[in-house]
């Protein structure tokens, strides 16, 4: 990568930011299209938002991702948020419009995306989701704007899933809030279409809560939104012998839109997909979108943090 006086800079903003894949793959995306910019990582305090952004405005940096635990706290320092943005309650992606600062949420259609790359069929569905943090806000924005039928979001703290039902909820999506021992409710399991991991519970190879696997239709589809490791969760449902996806997909569609934004380029997915996959400080990723054919061990490793 040749750095020029006019290289323009992107990044991310995040505490911590270290971890980050996303250097890796966009970098990846502009050497592969030739582009003249230049992806970094900007570690940034919550206590020094307001100053990064006024930042990004006076250094004329083209934009940012934003990560953990930024997401919500940006919202009030912009000059605009897109419809999703606002939906989702969440800024993932900032862009500079002549010091103008914009802010997306490329999750939500990282999300859709990834799902339809698995010709999993979003309108209609019924799903659960487990977790009710800022991703799975994200989810269920996805879901309600793909025409989702039914959400059921189980959560430790079962107030937060409430809440979360209800931020939802009036967007004209069904969404029901239940404890975790819904997740070994038979019934409940026999009529869903996509079980969503959306807790951070398998970042660090911790075991999943009992869920009744076998009860759920042999169509039905397990996502971890975790990526860069077989999880437990992911491999007690391919052993139940259903589809799995790991959270890769949504990590790379979230990138490519970022990068649409940014450069106004369809982003290189392949070469993106393959830069995560050989950053030095990923970890081997879950095989997607298949049962094994023996019963496997759950290896634990530990992996990046989230991005
Ligand atoms: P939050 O901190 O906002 O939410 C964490 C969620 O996990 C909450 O629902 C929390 O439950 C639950 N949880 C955490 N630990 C436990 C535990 N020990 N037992 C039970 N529940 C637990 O995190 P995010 O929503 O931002 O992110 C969640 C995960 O999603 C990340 O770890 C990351 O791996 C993944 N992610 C993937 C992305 C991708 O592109 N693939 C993008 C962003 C995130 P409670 O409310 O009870 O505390």
């Amino acid at each position: 990568m040749q750095i020029s006086g006019r290289t323009q800079v992107v990044g991310i903003i995040g505490d911590p930011v270290a971890h980050s894949l996303s250097p890796a793959m966009h970098n990846a995306a502009f050497r592969a299209l030739k582009l003249d910019f230049a992806y970094v990582a900007f570690h940034v305090r919550p206590a020094q938002v307001r100053q990064a952004l006024d930042g990004i405005r006076a250094l004329g940096i083209a934009g940012v991702n934003v990560t953990v635990p930024h997401k919500e706290g940006v919202i009030k320092w912009l000059d605009a948020i897109s419809p999703t943005a606002r939906r989702a309650g969440a800024v993932n992606t900032i862009v500079n419009r002549n010091g103008r600062l914009h802010g997306e949420n490329t999750d939500v259609a990282g999300f859709l995306r990834a799902l339809r790359e698995v010709r999993f069929q979003i309108r209609g569905c019924r799903a659960l989701v487990v977790g009710a943090g800022g991703v799975a806000r994200a989810v269920l924005t996805a879901l309600a704007e793909g025409q989702a039928a039914e959400v059921t979001v189980a959560n430790r703290t079962v107030v937060r899933a409430r809440r979360l039902a209800r931020a939802v909820h009036s967007r004209g999506l069904q969404v029901i809030a239940a404890p975790l021992a819904t997740l070994q409710d038979r019934q409940r399991l026999a009529a869903v279409d996509l079980v969503v991991n959306a807790t951070s519970l398998g970042l660090h190879g911790e075991r999943f809560f009992p869920l009744a696997y076998g009860a759920t239709p042999r169509s039905c589809l397990f996502v971890d939104l975790i990526y860069g490791r077989r999880t437990d969760f992911l491999a007690r449902a391919a052993r139940s012998r259903r589809r799995t996806v790991d959270g890769s997909g949504m990590l790379v569609h979230q990138g490519a839109a970022a990068f649409t934004f940014w450069t106004g380029r369809a982003a290189p997915v392949a070469v993106m997909r393959a830069a995560l996959r050989t950053a030095p400080w990923a970890r081997p990723r879950a095989r997607p979108h298949a049962a094994p054919r023996r019963r496997t061990k759950v290896k634990i490793d530990k992996g990046p943090a989230p991005e």
